[in-house]
């Protein structure tokens, strides 16, 4: 068995679901469970369409002809897809009604995206004589706490997805299962979200749970790249990263895999691959516990963009300890998450997402420590084996010191796979591209 994931751009609209569905059936031998995305842009213009509603208006025309429309070139029945919009306009007349809308509501809202594609797809492939049947997650096990918006799956999915899925398992089922990926339920039955790009953690605990031979998330690039092509457009493809080196991507800007969907997979220790849907037959890239060969110096470089730098230095009001538990415990009163962090005996410099409310939070840290934020920085990320550091470093900074730029804060991170830089926004895509061919075309 495998997992085959579609994300939202690869069914954007009836093309490519007939092509998605094309590569489904290719793979059918396999025994496949697919997980999708909402179409296209549809989770975005829900969240619109709730704005729209907070603010008294209900209006899903969007939403509405781009699923009606897809529906029709495809040749489905639309039933299913018109109970879903009744629904979702009840929802939306509701909220125009309150003029507020709480995260439990809006999780119940962008449900219906997921919904809407699994129907349109299982739809679809049962009029190409493939059968097929769609899921809601939480019709398969998919059971989350309670945090709306970024949900957590339950422990106990290792066992009630394999319950749900045993028929299947068998092969007495014979509809490739379709299921939802981003949503579940809670203990209580409400609709929670596993977080923006939350399918793919969708995919792997569904793969993992199952114990499947590998989970696919199919793209439309070849795999993992060695950078973002947008920034240098000679990035070729990585063969294979680890689950850590690929949780680092994630982390720190590559857009391939939602960070927390490497999880299930140490526990599972099953393959991912990322493929092309543009090229199926190509490897694309695969994501496993150990590299197979030696490992690579440098696997891939990231850039963070529209970031914030505090600079906290201590006053005499401190002593040699309690220094840093005192700083974050301000930032945890402020609930300010942060990313990159570098500390001296007296000082601490460390990064913070540029979108955070910061004003409390340093007024507080202002009280016992001398306080400057930096805005518009990048963080600019080398995936490598650090245990090479020194050698990664050296050709690091001979490339930055010819181009006269200088980095703002270093740091390599516990996991012995990154090496960290900031530097101002306006320069990130030259860093970038400085060190993608210093050390990639050695
Ligand atoms: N549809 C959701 C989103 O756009 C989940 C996903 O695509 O993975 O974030
Ligand atoms: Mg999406």
């Amino acid at each position: 068995m495998i997992v085959m994931k579609f994300g939202g751009s690869s069914v954007a609209d009836a093309q490519r679901i007939k092509h998605v569905a094309s590569i489904i059936s290719e793979y059918k031998d396999e025994r496949p469970l697919v997980i999708l995305s909402a179409m296209g842009d549809t989770t975005d213009y829900l969240l619109e369409a709730a704005d729209f509603a907070v603010n008294g208006k209900v209006d899903i025309d969007k939403i509405e002809k781009l699923h009606f429309e897809t529906a029709s070139i495809l040749g489905i029945d639309v039933s299913e897809i018109k109970e879903l919009l009744t629904e979702l306009k009840t929802l939306l007349t509701g909220i125009s009604m309150l003029h507020e809308l709480s995260k439990r509501s809006r999780d119940y809202l962008v449900s219906f995206g997921e919904r809407m594609s699994v129907r349109m797809m299982a739809s679809y492939l049962n009029t190409l004589k493939v059968p097929a049947k769609f899921y809601d997650a939480w019709d398969v096990g998919f059971v989350s706490d309670s945090n709306f918006m970024n949900a957590e799956l339950l422990s106990e999915v290792w066992q009630t997805i394999p319950q749900k899925f045993s028929d299947y398992k068998k092969g007495i089922q014979k509809e490739i299962p379709i299921v939802t990926g981003f949503i579940a339920k809670d203990k209580n039955g409400v609709i929670t979200t596993l977080g923006r790009g939350g399918s793919d953690l969708s995919a792997t605990m569904l793969g993992s749970a199952l114990g499947v031979d590998e989970i696919q998330t199919w793209k439309d690039v070849d795999g993992i790249l060695t950078t973002d092509p947008r920034i240098v457009k000679e990035a070729r493809t990585v063969p294979e990263v680890t689950y850590e080196e690929a949780q680092e991507l994630a982390m720190f800007g590559a857009q391939v895999l939602h960070p927390r969907s490497m999880v299930p997979c140490a526990k599972s220790k099953i393959p991912v691959r990322v493929k092309n849907s543009y090229n199926i037959k190509g490897p694309g890239s695969v994501i496993l516990e150990k590299h197979t060969g030696k490992t690579p110096r440098v696997i891939a470089i990231t850039s963070v963009k529209n970031v914030n730098l505090i600079d906290i230095q201590s006053n005499n009001m401190f002593g040699a300890s309690g220094f840093l538990a005192h700083v974050f415990n301000q930032f945890l009163k402020w609930n300010v998450s942060v990313d990159v962090i570098a500390t001296s005996e007296v000082s601490v410099s460390l990064t913070v997402n540029g979108s955070c409310d910061l004003t409390g939070l340093v007024e507080d840290l202002k009280n016992a420590a001398a306080v400057t934020v930096k805005k518009d920085k990048a963080i600019v990320t080398i995936i490598c084996d650090a245990s090479n550091s020194s050698s990664i470093l050296e050709d690091t900074f001979t490339a930055l010191n010819k181009a006269k730029i200088n980095v703002q804060m270093i740091s390599q991170g516990a996991s012995k796979v990154n090496i960290s830089f900031l530097v101002d926004t306006s320069q990130s895509n030259q860093v970038v591209q400085i060190l993608h061919s210093a050390l990639f075309d050695l």
